[in-house]
Parts: C-alpha cells; structure tokens; sequence
C-alpha cells in the first residue's frame, strides 16, 4: 500500500511516501502473547444443543397453542399463499426453535406458530424492493423468501428456520408483535409513533408505522436476550414494550375476555 499526500500532521502515516512505516511495523512483529485480557466465560444459553441432522428440509413444524407439535410436509398453504417450500437444509436456527415458540407464546398466547425451512411468498417489488425475487417454474407471479409472517386474521405466525438463530428469536418478537397489535388501544400505538424520528428506508413497506413498531419492538426485546443491562422502564415506550415482552398484555387482554364472557 502506498500512500501520498500529506495531512498537515508531522505524526500522520498518510505525510509518507512510500510503505506506511507504521503498518509495516505493525505487520513486522507477530503477536507471541495472548491480548492482555481473559474472556470471561459466558452462561450458555442452549447447552443442550445438538445438532439434528435427521430432520428434513421440506419438514413444517406445527405449534398450537396447549397442544402436541404436529408435523407435516412441505408445501402448505396458508390462504393463498404457499409456504414451507421445500429448500436448502436448514442452518442452525433449528436448535432455538422452541425457543422462538416460547417467545410469541408468551407475547401472544394465542398464535398458531408455524416453522417451515422456507418461506416463499406472493409478492410485488414495490412491497419489498431489497429482496431477491424468485419465479415459481408452476407460476408466472413473484415470489420472494421472508424471514417470517403474521397472518393477523387467522392468528397464524410463520417462521423461517432459513436464517441463523439470532435472526429467529429476533423475527418471533416482530411477527408476535403485529399479531399484539390488533389488541392494542390506538393511544398506545400513537404514544410508540409519537418516539419515531421520522425516516426513510426507501420503501413504502419498510417505512410503514406498522412495520417500524415491529423493528423497534424486536430490536429493544433483542437487548434483553443478549443479556444487555438497562433501564427497562425509563420511558412510556419502555413500559409497553416491557408488558408486551413479559406476557402482561396478553394476561391483561385475556382477563378482560373473561370479564366479558361472564357480563354476557
Ligand atoms: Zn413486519
């Protein structure tokens, strides 16, 4: 690498032609010694992981709520679109699996949670102009592959287990999070809207309210799981994202069914 020039700096490399004599010198002495810190050891927070190989590509996953896992294969359809395509095997997002169900069972206890190794779903470019689009050889339409799908109406979520497994327990805290939001008073989704800065990512999709309130909600729930220290509830924000994480909506909502149910 030779740099010319000069920045003003006696001390700066960049004043040198020629070989930085700093980065060769950096490059000249090997490190024969460990970096002066330990890393702590850290809890594991799967150490019962094992890797299943036995399971299939084109396998799909069915959790309902109190009820036994069903499983069954690849295609199915939810509505008008297919899901669970059969695809590359799955990376190791299997192993959070049950994980991630544990999460959206929490935030919404009433979801279907659906895990397939692929999601493919009937889309247009102007929905999602980042992602890499695919063509079905039985169909003229677009498909695209999504992380994960909340299906509001149906109370379904569908999940990818095509993605590493941060990525899933990330994506059920987002898709659980739109499932909430049909219970949630539109105070509290204005109280949320009022905190955004206003942005763009360049898609009408991505800039939507609705999709940005799932993006913050997994992001904040995202610190917790790695174990991030914080004040939890130093804002109104904090304090409905915190009940949405632990459950607390979801008991509050179905207290409030009950009290219904017996005033009818
Ligand atoms: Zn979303």
């Amino acid at each position: 690498m030779y740099l010319t020039g000069g920045t003003g700096r006696s001390d700066g490399c960049l004043r040198v032609k020629g070989p930085c004599p700093r980065y060769a010198a950096g490059r000249a002495k090997p490190l024969t010694r460990p970096p002066p810190f330990a890393f702590r050891s850290v809890r594991l927070r799967y150490p019962n992981f094992v890797p299943n190989p036995s399971l299939l590509s084109d396998e799909v996953r069915i959790f309902r709520p109190g009820e036994p896992v069903q499983v069954v294969r690849a295609p199915m359809s939810i509505g008008a679109e297919t899901y669970g395509l059969p695809g590359p095997v799955p990376t190791d997002a299997w192993h959070v699996l049950d994980h991630a169900v544990s999460v959206i069972h929490r935030v919404t206890p009433w979801a279907t949670v659906i895990a397939a190794p692929t999601l493919v779903a009937e889309a247009t470019y102007d929905d999602y102009p980042c992602r890499e689009f695919l063509r079905r050889r039985d169909s003229e339409k677009n498909y695209v592959k999504l992380g994960g799908r909340s299906f509001g109406n149906e109370g379904l979520i569908a999940l990818s287990l095509y993605s590493w497994s941060g990525y899933l327990i990330s994506t059920a805290y987002h898709e659980a999070w739109h499932q909430l939001e049909r219970i949630l008073d539109k105070k509290i989704l204005d109280e949320i809207d009022g905190h955004l800065i206003p942005l763009s990512w360049g898609s009408a999709y991505m800039d939507s309210m609705v999709e940005r309130r799932a993006r913050c909600f997994e992001t904040w729930a995202m610190r917790f799981e790695e174990g991030m220290p914080g004040l939890r509830l130093s804002s109104q924000v904090d304090a409905i994202f915190d009940a949405a994480a632990t459950g607390e909506i979801a008991k509050e909502w179905y207290k409030m069914q009950q009290k219904a149910a017996r005033g009818r």
